[in-house]
């Protein structure tokens, strides 16, 4: 991989111009894709004092969809980060993740006791790091919504994260920790996530037949729309396009999710500028600068809320967290609005 990105840049610029971190922090701070991964990685030095810089890319793909050369540019600038940051010192965020894994096997821990949660059925659900412990409400939301749709899902006991948040900050050796844990637990049967970074990793670091919800509720027919409450009051919902999601699992995930809120009664799907735009808190931005994440949630809540949204949508419970993190409007996981929404017969 490494020769076909350095090899393969005609210097065109394109992933520069279309690059949100350039956008929002300037290329002072942040030189960009070429840069990064093409043409620093020629010069040890020069990479080691970039370093800081090396640490704001949100993995967001959008370099690597513009490239005429198809280049993977996150995926080399994460190799870099690997190269240049393992064993030494992170930001504080990002040792307390790694201090997590080390102790728990999983880069966030939960601050109340687990909650109780099927272990046997004939549907894995991998809940994952940030949903378990931030968002819990995600996961009983997805249980009732596979349920809904005719499974018996279950969570299995002793899983790890999945290893996406620990080779995105390029802490190589923790990913190989996690996945030996996970290959002994998991197995290689069909998985479903909430979360598209675990849906990613499982596929490609574990081999798993892994599914985001959305992918399996539009693969099984959906929730029947019959299900729903149709007396559940109206709303004005906007809708975010988390980067994995839309990039990297698969091209048509948003217009399944938009499918599956059409069943929903009383949902008016609100159109707003930059609806396509990363939140700011992937790639480890959210853990190694937070005020860049805050700075590009704010931009998109008020793009949401100038658009006469009355609440944001993300089907990634990363993406709601660091939504979040802006506050001025309610943001919700869109499994939990999903299961909300169920009618009083589904609420088990
Ligand atoms: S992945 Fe996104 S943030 Fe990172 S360099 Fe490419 S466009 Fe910029
Ligand atoms: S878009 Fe691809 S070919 Fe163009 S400058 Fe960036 S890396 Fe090079």
């Amino acid at each position: 991989m490494t020769e076909r990105v350095l090899d393969g840049c005609i210097k065109c610029g394109a992933c520069v111009r279309v690059c949100p971190i350039i956008a929002q922090q300037g290329r002072d701070a942040f030189p960009g894709p070429r840069r990064l991964a093409v043409e620093a990685p020629r010069f040890d030095g020069e990479l080691h004092a970039l370093r800081s810089s090396l640490l704001l890319c949100t993995t967001c793909g959008r370099c690597e969809e513009v490239c005429p050369s198809r280049l993977p540019l996150p995926q080399a600038l994460v190799r870099v980060r690997s190269l240049v940051l393992e064993g030494d010192e992170r930001p504080e965020g990002q040792e307390r993740m790694m201090e997590n894994v080390v102790a728990t096997g999983r880069t966030v821990v939960p601050s109340g006791p687990p909650a109780s949660v099927p272990t046997t059925g004939d549907l894995m659900l991998f809940p994952g790091c940030i949903a378990h412990a931030r968002l819990p409400e995600t996961i009983v939301a997805a249980l009732r919504l596979l349920r809904a749709a005719g499974a018996r899902p279950y969570i299995p006991e002793g899983w790890a994260c999945c290893g996406s948040p620990l080779e995105k900050i390029g802490a190589s050796s923790l990913v190989e920790t996690v996945k030996g844990i996970n290959s002994r637990v998991l197995g290689v049967a069909k998985v479903v996530t909430t979360c598209p970074g675990c849906t990613v990793q499982l596929r490609t670091a574990h081999g798993m037949d892994a599914w985001h919800i959305i992918e399996h509720l539009h693969a099984v027919g959906g929730v029947p729309g019959d299900l729903f409450d149709p007396h559940a009051p109206p709303v004005r919902a906007a809708l975010h396009r988390p980067c994995h999601l839309a990039r990297v699992v698969g091209p048509h995930t948003m217009e399944m999710a938009r499918d599956l809120l059409a069943r929903v009664p009383g949902v008016e799907v609100v159109e707003y500028d930059g609806q396509d735009d990363c939140c700011g808190g992937g790639g480890g931005v959210a853990s190694s600068r937070p005020e860049v994440a805050e700075a590009m949630a704010r931009r998109k809540i008020g793009s949401a809320r100038d658009a006469g949204a009355d609440l944001l949508l993300a089907p990634c419970p990363f993406c709601v967290v660091n939504l979040r993190r802006a506050g001025g409007m309610e943001v919700q996981d869109l499994t939990v609005f999903l299961a909300e929404r169920l009618g009083p017969g589904q609420n088990k």
